[in-house]
């Protein structure tokens, strides 16, 4: 029997609306790409909003049309995010620290129809245009005065654009399962692939990241800054989680050093933050060698690579709680909680908790298959490869059969590729992801716990560890790792320090220092170029 209550669609615009009514007065300050920090209301958002949505219907955007932003945290990219939404076209939110190739790739791929760039990109444009020839327009992100010289086609000036367009709008409501976003992957194991978010999907993964944020703390007024770029996965969701609950937004645009970083969470009393551990390890030594102290932050969200346990306790020595999630591009991307459980929180080891990417969020399903396709208990112990399912988990990957075959399973899961165990409260463990576990004489070495190992060292900022050809053991571990600056450490005090931390299997290899560290487009360590650098090096029996 079918139960009698409203089929309402959950629409993106109506979380606007909300803060627009119960909101009107909460701020959004953004440090501009122009230099001068911005600030305005959820008021002021939902007008320029309105103004935006009627300037793209003038442009001619059709429901279901994408239109690309490569954009960095700031005001009009979250007027970009609600506007194409609102009218249900699609925003497409280009990654721009993907290589050119990629960038190029990914635009025609997605068939975008306009680019709205920051002043920043236009010089990267401007080289790419000729390869995007479907483009009909690109609109740059500033106003008349800081509009730049450009050869690119049919360049429109962001605020002219809109200015003119009335400050109302009446948002169509239609089908919740309507596109409203895509975001390719950045690359970290191979080509981007692309997520095809839905209104129904976004409105539920707000919600439960907002519930999982309110259970820890209820004023809903706080100040909230995702430092996650907006083009990395929605930036978690926090420019739907702040509306919906009322809190300040702040943005931090394309300045993610320590210092500026510092300097906007202090003078804004930001109170819960997120970010990929790198950008979080540049504030700390930022601190760390400034003598700082973080006066307003009580709690911040990590993900999207391991966090090591030595930047967690420096956090949480300074009373600030770090929440370890798990997630990915394909899951919207708020998968798990990284609040330790109340019985856990006065246990000596608490940290053991609080270093494992947090407990399962309601809404989403998940098993862990091992190498033969059974499901392993929640034992803590038992590995394998982490299957999830639930209303904000991709169900495909936007035009790409070959990939679509490869990650999804007939019955209905997402084969996420990282390799976890599960313990019988719920904590997940992330151990590595498939593609780069060690394999060394028939059993897996964790690269996540060498490298969370190596890190304990104070000597060491930065440290992977990969897989390298080797004869008699097939693949043996080898620790690049980056020293901190005028640090003369050698390989034999590293392997030395990490003969009690971990397995003597373990042991690296061999310990190669290296300047400066490769990254992926969204922070992380690319060990797919470490890969590729020393692949051809066979270590010696
Ligand atoms: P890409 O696959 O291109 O790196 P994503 O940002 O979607 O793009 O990455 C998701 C992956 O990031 C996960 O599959 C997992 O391997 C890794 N990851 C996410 N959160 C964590 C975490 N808390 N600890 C370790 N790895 C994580």
């Amino acid at each position: 029997m079918r139960g009698l209550m409203m089929d309402v669609p959950l629409m993106i615009s109506s979380i606007l609306e909300h803060a627009r009514r119960f909101f009107g007065d909460q701020e959004i300050v953004s440090r501009s790409v122009e230099g001068p920090i911005h600030r305005y209301t959820y008021r002021d958002l939902a007008a320029r909003t309105a103004q935006l949505a009627h300037a793209l219907r003038a442009l001619g955007v059709e429901p279901g049309d994408r239109v690309a932003t490569l954009a960095w945290n700031t005001y009009r990219h979250v007027e970009l995010y609600y506007a194409v939404a609102g009218i249900g076209s699609v925003c497409h939110t280009v990654n721009p620290r993907l290589h050119p190739g990629q960038i190029a790739y990914i635009v025609n791929h997605a068939d975008d129809g306009y680019v709205f760039a920051d002043l920043t990109f236009v010089p990267l444009l401007e080289a790419l245009a000729p390869q995007l020839p479907r483009v009909r327009g690109y609109v740059i992100l500033t106003g008349e005065t800081t509009m730049p010289q450009t050869t690119l086609p049919d360049a429109m000036c962001y605020e002219t654009l809109i200015g003119a367009q009335p400050t109302t709008i009446d948002w169509p409501v239609f089908d919740e399962h309507t596109a409203c976003g895509l975001c390719y992957t950045s690359g970290t194991t191979g080509d981007p692939k692309g997520a095809l978010y839905s209104h129904r999907s976004t409105v539920l993964h707000a919600m439960t990241a907002g519930i999982a944020e309110a259970a820890r703390r209820t004023e809903s007024t706080g100040c909230m800054m995702p430092i996650v770029p907006m083009f990395h996965v929605n930036a978690w969701g926090y420019p739907y989680v702040a509306l919906m609950m009322g809190a300040k937004l702040v943005l931090a645009g394309s300045a993610h050093d320590g210092a500026s970083l510092y300097e906007l969470i202090e003078t804004e009393r930001v109170q819960n933050a997120a970010g990929v551990p790198t950008v979080w390890q540049g504030l700390l030594d930022f601190m760390t060698a400034n003598g700082k102290e973080l006066s307003s932050l009580r709690s911040m969200r990590v993900g999207g690579s391991a966090a090591p346990r030595a930047m967690i306790q420096a956090f949480e020595d300074r009373g600030i709680e770090v929440i370890h999630g798990w997630g990915m591009t394909e899951t919207s991307p708020v998968c798990t909680n990284g609040s330790v459980a109340r019985k856990h929180r006065d246990v000596p080891n608490r940290m053991d908790y609080q270093t494992r990417a947090g407990r399962c969020l309601y809404g989403v399903q998940m098993r862990v298959v091992d190498e033969e396709g059974q499901v392993v208990p929640d034992d803590g112990v038992s590995q394998g490869e982490l299957h999830v399912r639930g209303p904000w988990v991709a169900s495909a990957y936007f035009e790409n059969e070959t990939a679509t075959q490869a990650q999804f399973t007939g019955d209905g899961w997402f084969k996420t590729g990282d390799i976890i165990s599960l313990d019988a409260d719920g904590y997940l463990t992330i151990h590595d992801r498939s593609k780069d576990l060690i394999k060394s004489g028939g059993e897996w070495i964790s690269s996540i716990d060498l490298e969370n190992a190596a890190v304990g060292h104070p000597e060491i900022v930065e440290a992977a560890a990969i897989a390298i050809p080797h004869p008699r053991w097939s693949e043996r571990p080898l620790l690049v790792a980056v020293r901190r600056p005028g640090s003369t450490v050698d390989a034999a005090e590293i392997l030395a320090y990490l003969q009690d931390k971990i397995a003597k299997l373990w042991l690296p290899d061999d310990v190669v220092f290296i300047d400066e560290m490769p990254h992926t487009a969204t922070g992380k360590i690319s060990k797919k170029t470490l890969r590729e650098r020393y692949a051809a090096g066979v270590l010696s029996g």
